[in-house]
C-alpha cells in the first residue's frame, strides 16, 4: 500500500514492534499468497481484516501487514475490547484481479491454522461475497452477508465517529450539531451513514465523491451540497470527516483547512503521524484520533464473537464518545492527541494483562 520500497528485516522488525508471529502461506493449488500477522494477544484472540491488494514487492506487502496488525492492537485497546491486534494481506498477482471462491476458501483453511487466536474479516479488496466463501472453511471470521456474523460493520463504524464529534464539540465548548456545517470527504459505506446520521441530527453537510450517482444520492436524501474532490478538504466547516483513503492530511493541504475539528472514518489520515499532528496543533485544528473514533465497526463484530449482546455493543460504541474525552484531557501531558491515544491504548494493555494476572492467582 505504500509507495516506496521497504526493504525489511522481518525479525528484527517483530522486535521492534512488538509482534508476537507471523506466518506466510502459499497454496499451490490456488495460487493463494497470504500472510498473516499477530501483533499482541495480550488482552486476546486478536480480529483484523484481510487485505487483498497487488504489491510491488514481497517487503511491502510485509510492511503494510506488519503496520497494520500493531494499529489494530491500538484501536482494539483503546475500545476496551478483550481482543489484540492482527491483520492478513493476501498478495495478488496483478492489480484488480477478482476474488474467487477457491482463492478464498483457500484464505478460510490458512486462517483456521490459528484456530481463533487470529479472527479475519473485511478489509480493502474483500467482499461479503468473499467473507462468506472463507467463513466455509472456518469459523473465525466475521462479517459477510449473514447477520449472524456481524454483517456490514460500516453503520456501526459511523455510528463511532458521530460519538467522536460529540466529544469533539464537547471538547471545543459546543454541544450540538445544529446549525453546524460538516464536510464529509468519501461516500461509501461508512460516509453515506455517517451523512444520514448527520442530517438527523440537523448538520448542514457538504460533500464530495469521484462516483457521482454516490453523491446524488446523498444531496437528494440528506440536502448536501456538493463540492469537487479537489475542493473538499479546503471547504469552511466546523467539523471536516475524512472517510476516503489515508494520507490526505499533509503540509500542505493542512495549510488550506478552514475547520475547527478533524473527525473522521478513515484510517491513518496524517501522511506524518508525528509532524502533522504538530500542524494540526499548531494550527489550532483538534484531531480526533482516526483509531479511536472509527472503531465501531470492530467493536459490533469483535464483541459479537466474544458473545456480547446488541445491546451491549450499543453501550460500547456509544462509549467512543467518553474515550474521545479521556484521550483530549490526557493531551495536556503528551505532545498530541495521537501520542496521547497510544498512551492510553498501552495503559489499558499493561491493565488488562495485570488484571489477567490476579485472575490467574
Ligand atoms: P469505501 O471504499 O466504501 O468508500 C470510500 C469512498 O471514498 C469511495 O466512494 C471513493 O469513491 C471515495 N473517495 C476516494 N478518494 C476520494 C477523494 N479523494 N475525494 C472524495 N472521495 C474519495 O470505504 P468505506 O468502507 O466507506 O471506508 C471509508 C474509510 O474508513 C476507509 O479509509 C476505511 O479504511 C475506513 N474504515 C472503514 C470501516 C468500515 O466499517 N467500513 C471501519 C474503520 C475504518
Amino acid at each position: 500500500m505504500n509507495e516506496s520500497t521497504h526493504t525489511l528485516n522481518t525479525i528484527e522488525e517483530m522486535t521492534r514492534c512488538g509482534h508476537e508471529r507471523v506466518c506466510f502461506h502459499v497454496d499451490e493449488e490456488t495460487g493463494l499468497r497470504a500472510i498473516i500477522a499477530v501483533h499482541s494477544t495480550k488482552l486476546g484472540n486478536a480480529l483484523g481484516g484481510v487485505r487483498r491488494w497487488h504489491y510491488a514487492n514481497e517487503h511491502e506487502a510485509i510492511y503494510d501487514v506488519l503496520r497494520l496488525s500493531e494499529g489494530m492492537t491500538w484501536k482494539a485497546a483503546c475500545a476496551g475490547l478483550a481482543m489484540g491486534g492482527a491483520k492478513s494481506v493476501i498478495m495478488l498477482p496483478e492489480k484488480g484481479l477478482a476474488g474467487t471462491r477457491e482463492v478464498a476458501r483457500a484464505m478460510g483453511r490458512f486462517i483456521d491454522t490459528f484456530s481463533g487466536t487470529y479472527i479475519g474479516a473485511e478489509d480493502v479488496g474483500v467482499s461479503p461475497q468473499f467473507t462468506d466463501w472463507m467463513l466455509e472453511q472456518t469459523d473465525h471470521v466475521m462479517g459477510g452477508t449473514g447477520e449472524g456474523q456481524g454483517g456490514d460493520p460500516s453503520p456501526h463504524t459511523a455510528m463511532g465517529v458521530i460519538y467522536g464529534m460529540q466529544a469533539s464539540l464537547r471538547h471545543v465548548g459546543r454541544d450540538q450539531f445544529a446549525g453546524l456545517t460538516v464536510a464529509i470527504q468519501g461516500l461509501g459505506s461508512v460516509g453515506t451513514y455517517l451523512a444520514e446520521f448527520l442530517n438527523e441530527r440537523g448538520a448542514e453537510l457538504i460533500v464530495a465523491d469521484h462516483h457521482d450517482d454516490k453523491v446524488k444520492h446523498v444531496a437528494d436524501t440528506c440536502n448536501a451540497r456538493v463540492v469537487s474532490c479537489d475542493e473538499i478538504l479546503g471547504v469552511k466547516c466546523d467539523i471536516l470527516a475524512p472517510c476516503a483513503l489515508g494520507a490526505i492530511l499533509d503540509e500542505k493541504s493542512i495549510a488550506n483547512l478552514k475547520t475547527d475539528i478533524i473527525c473522521g472514518a478513515a484510517n491513518n489520515v496524517l501522511k506524518d503521524p508525528e509532524a502533522d499532528a504538530r500542524r494540526l496543533s499548531d494550527k489550532g485544528v483538534l484531531y480526533a484520533p482516526d483509531f479511536v473514533v472509527n472503531a465501531g465497526g470492530l467493536i459490533h463484530l469483535a464483541g459479537l464473537y466474544l458473545g456480547y449482546t446488541l445491546d451491549q455493543l450499543q453501550a460500547m460504541i456509544a462509549r467512543i464518545e467518553e474515550t474521545t474525552m479521556t484521550v483530549f484531557e490526557m493531551t495536556g501531558a503528551h505532545e498530541t492527541t495521537g501520542h496521547a491515544a497510544l498512551a492510553l491504548a498501552k495503559q489499558r494493555i499493561e491493565e488488562g494483562t495485570a488484571q489477567e494476572q490476579v485472575n490467574a492467582h
